[in-house]
């Protein structure tokens, strides 16, 4: 089910904040058509621990070709950041606790919300939003959409912040 922003179990600010680091991670996918990132994060008293986390990719060992020439198309060989990260938490043995919040940067497609909703999640915050929808208002999980602009504005005052401490620490 689309929840409003309002009814998000954290504050929007943090959200927005964790959002930003998916989207860089998602900076590590070979996609050339649409990079994509999962993590999965719990949080500890306020606090975000990242439990595990996926970009969309091929097999270990197998081609990085994701998309046909002209970019139009997905290859069916690519994994999708959301199984990718499903698959770590598996080879650890952990699993989604129900406080614990997928952070995806774009909405899950049918297959991976099944594989979701089978893990335990409960709560999925996304900021793209992929032009089907019926199967995410169809499922149990809750599901906030992000504004991807205010992300964005959140990774710039993030690289900002961060030239500023590089900026005031002396050289040796
Ligand atoms: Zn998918």
């Amino acid at each position: 089910m689309r929840l409003e922003l309002k009814d998000l179990p954290i504050k929007l600010d943090q959200a927005e904040f964790i959002m930003a680091s998916v989207f860089a991670l998602a900076g590590s996918s070979k996609s050339k058509r649409r990079a994509t990132a999962a993590m999965l994060v719990h949080l500890h008293q306020g606090f975000p621990m990242i439990i595990s986390s996926g970009v969309n990719g091929t097999e270990p060992g197998t081609s990085n070709v994701m998309e046909n020439d002209d970019l139009t198309l997905s290859l069916p060989t690519v994994i999708h950041a959301e199984v990718n990260c499903l698959n770590r938490l598996e080879d650890y043995n952990l699993w989604a606790e129900n406080n614990d919040i997928l952070f995806c940067t774009d909405s899950p497609c049918p297959n991976c919300l099944q594989a979701l909703e089978k893990e335990g999640v409960q709560t999925i915050v996304y900021a793209r939003e992929y032009r089907l929808t019926d199967h995410l208002d169809a499922s149990d999980i809750k599901m906030f959409h992000l504004d991807l602009a205010s992300v964005e504005t959140k990774m710039r005052s993030a690289i900002d912040r961060m030239n500023e401490v590089i900026a005031t620490t002396p050289s040796v």
